[in-house]
């Protein structure tokens, strides 16, 4: 039997008021002639860790459901601004305040994952959230930026969802493959 290979990515998926805030602060970009890949509301997440290409679905399934996800992590915003990447264009980012509960359950869930040969991200963990890629405009450059984005409502993580990036008719979609709740018990 063939197992197909899968871009997985683990990731926190956000209440509807936090979509809401996300997709008024992307409007009032554009107003602002800010271009770019503004993401659609139904590809907004806060990625966790990043998998890539693999064949290995069932092991990480079965690794996620033993991992101590007892501690729920707030989720709460910080500023917004730009990534800026030499290579490729930047990014619109919301940052996510680093909660101890949430860097610890990353932290876990990375070495976890680099137990089944998965390759650790070397670059420290930023908690955030894009809203934009190969974003231009004059705005992105001033001090105003940070003014455009508001303050939505802490929430507390209810579940980690496996997600699997592919494409349909030719739209990328991220299909969720398996969820894992938050302040319960553990897997094991
Ligand atoms: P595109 O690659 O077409 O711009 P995308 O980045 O949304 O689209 P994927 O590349 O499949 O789609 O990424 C899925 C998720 O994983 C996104 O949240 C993305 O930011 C994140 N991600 C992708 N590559 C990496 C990477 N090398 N390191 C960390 N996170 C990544
Ligand atoms: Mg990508």
């Amino acid at each position: 039997m063939t197992v197909k290979k899968k871009r997985l990515f683990t990731a926190i998926d956000l209440p509807v008021s936090w979509l809401d805030e996300i997709e008024s602060t992307s409007d009032r970009l554009c107003e602002q002639d800010v271009r770019g890949r503004f993401t659609p509301r139904d590809r907004l997440h806060l990625t966790l860790n990043f998998i890539g290409e693999t064949e290995e679905e069932d092991s990480i399934k079965r690794l996620l459901a033993a991992l101590d996800r007892s501690e729920a992590p707030w989720i709460s915003a910080g500023s917004g601004g730009l990534f800026r990447r030499r290579r490729g264009g930047d990014l619109i980012v919301w940052q996510i305040e680093n909660h101890p509960a949430l860097s610890t359950y990353q932290g876990l869930e990375a070495e976890a994952l680099a137990s089944l040969g998965i390759r650790r991200d070397r670059r420290a963990y930023k908690p955030h959230l894009t809203l934009a890629r190969d974003a231009k405009g004059t705005l992105l450059g001033s001090p105003e930026l940070v003014s455009f984005f508001g303050k939505p409502v802490a929430f507390q993580a209810e579940e980690l969802v496996l997600y699997w990036s592919h494409l349909v008719n030719g739209r990328l979609v991220y299909s969720p493959i398996a969820r894992f709740p938050f302040g319960g018990e553990t897997g094991r």
